[in-house]
């Protein structure tokens, strides 16, 4: 039993909705794509989750924020999928990929065939458990990464109000999640390893700027450490006593047969004892590479491709979070975990599939940005070599330039404008040579804007 299409888009996620589009904009005909997502709801704009969705007043919800609203595109919604002729095949996993005979078989034992796949399967959240720590499936451990995780995190968040949480993770989403906590009036305290809040793009001084703002709104930073259990509860929070330790395997072992388990405390591995009445976990995400293990080339841990999101198997594309490809600027494969990237690279591998003659290699400037609180910050390029900083660290307006073999190669600024922020994407993209990095940090933004 079986269906088959010419063009099979397995994910529907961020790329999996922009792909649609293009391959619309492009001319496709009635039952020529299938999108086959594990959700329940059609693509949409992921970064939602951890902005509009956890908002106290007035919270963003489907269908508002299906793709492609984000970059101010039609917003594709299931009757939009409809109308194109575009089989939606949702609460559907793929259980295992067939690329020599070209098929997919789905949990619910259909056989999808296709001519042409693209795999934008993304990536999963990391458990504590990959890194020794038990608790996950507690009440109010929460996850990120989908609508339901979304979902019960407001759920959990509204039921500690003026309680305390404990975010796992200094990066996008302790950050983000941190800061929607304390909007919500929950208090905050961020345990991460590294010595300041996203480690990997932020220099000390900028994350300095961060964390004095975080402060001043209430949240405390435990830097250095990291969680090493939790104090659980299976029947009410405070029930398990921390030195009943019998209770306390009883309430574990309740937790893995399925009885539902609280957790109580973080301690941390210095022996740090925090009370929390919910617990936001991020410590990072895997590519869903799996399906295609021994089938397809893997690269920096996920599916590598080449400037036409091709795959090793010539009639199998990868795109968003699980490609891994060629970036021009760099000269180097990367796999970049962001939105705009997973929006550009759809489309890409769709101008690619249709019309090979016209369209050359992807050439992508990575673009990564976060909105916490009122700021707004914005980064291009790569974050590699010597840091100029500039601008006001003590205002609202400030930045840092990278150079790297006397050319610039990353640019972030906070607070911009459009025209500051466009004019920062430009000048990284161009890599100027830096001859003189003391006249950069006197020019600052002004730089960017003549280059
Ligand atoms: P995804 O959007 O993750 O979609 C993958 C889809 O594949 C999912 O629907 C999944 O269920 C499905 N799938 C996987 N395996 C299977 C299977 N076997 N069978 C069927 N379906 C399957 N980036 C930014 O640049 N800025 C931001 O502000 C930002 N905010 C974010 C906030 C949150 C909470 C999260 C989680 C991410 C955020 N990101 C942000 C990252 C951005 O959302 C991702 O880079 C982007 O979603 C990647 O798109 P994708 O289509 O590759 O993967
Ligand atoms: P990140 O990779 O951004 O950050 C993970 C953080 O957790 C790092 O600080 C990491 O430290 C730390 N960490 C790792 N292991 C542990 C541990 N055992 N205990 C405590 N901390 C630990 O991942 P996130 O989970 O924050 O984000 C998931 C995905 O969502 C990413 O792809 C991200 O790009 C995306 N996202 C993007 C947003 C944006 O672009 N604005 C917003 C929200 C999500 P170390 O670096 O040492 O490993």
């Amino acid at each position: 039993m079986g269906r088959a299409f010419v063009y099979v888009i397995l994910g529907g996620g961020v790329a999996a909705g922009y792909a649609a589009l293009e391959f619309t904009r492009r001319g496709i005909s009635h039952r020529e794509l299938c999108i086959i997502s594990e959700e329940p709801v059609a693509p949409y704009e992921r970064p939602a989750l951890s902005k509009g969705f956890l908002l106290p007043e007035a919270p963003a919800r489907l269908p508002s924020f299906h793709t492609c609203v984000g970059t101010n595109e039609e917003r594709l919604t299931p009757k939009w999928y409809k109308e194109h002729g575009i089989e939606l095949v949702l609460a559907t996993r793929v259980k295992s990929a067939d690329v020599r005979r070209k098929t997919l078989l789905t949990a619910t034992g259909e056989t999808i065939s296709y001519k042409i796949l693209i795999i934008a399967t993304g990536a999963r959240s990391l458990q504590l458990e990959e890194f020794g720590v038990n608790g996950s499936n507690a009440e109010n451990v929460c996850y990120l990464r989908n609508v339901d995780d979304a979902t019960r995190l407001v759920n959990v968040m509204q039921s500690s109000s003026g309680g305390n949480a404990v975010v796992i993770g200094g990066g996008y989403i302790g950050m983000e999640c941190a800061a929607s906590l304390v909007i919500n009036k929950v208090n905050v305290t961020m345990v991460f390893p590294e010595a300041h809040c996203m480690a990997r793009l932020f220099t000390p001084k900028i994350a300095g700027y961060y964390e004095d703002l975080y402060k001043a709104k209430g949240v405390k930073f435990i830097k250095g450490t990291v969680l090493s259990s939790f104090e659980k509860d299976s029947n009410g929070k405070n029930f398990v006593t921390k030195v009943d330790n019998l209770q306390h395997k009883i309430a574990c072992a309740g937790s893995l047969l399925g009885v539902p388990c609280v957790v109580t405390d973080v301690v941390l591995r210095d022996g740090t004892n925090l009370p929390a009445d919910m617990v936001v976990v991020g410590i990072g995400i895997r590519p869903n590479t799996s399906l295609f293990e021994g089938q397809l080339t893997l690269e920096k841990g996920g599916i590598k491709v080449n400037g036409k999101m091709q795959t090793s198997n010539t009639s199998v594309y990868a795109v968003g979070d699980v490609a891994a490809f060629p970036v021009k600027l760099f000269g180097e494969t990367r796999r970049l975990e962001h939105v705009d990237s997973a929006r550009k690279s759809a489309r890409h591998a769709v101008a690619a599939i249709m019309d090979p003659g016209k369209t050359g290699d992807f050439d992508y400037l990575p673009f990564f940005y976060s909105r916490v609180f009122s700021l707004s910050w914005q980064f291009y390029g790569d974050n590699v070599g010597e840091i100029v900083h500039y601008g006001d660290f003590s205002g609202s307006t400030f930045g840092a330039y990278w150079v790297n073999k006397g050319q610039l190669v990353g640019s972030f600024l906070e607070g911009g404008t459009k025209e500051e922020y466009e004019a920062i994407a430009k000048a990284t993209k161009l890599k100027p040579v830096i001859k003189d990095v003391a006249d950069l940090e006197r020019q600052g933004l002004s730089f960017a804007i003549s280059v």
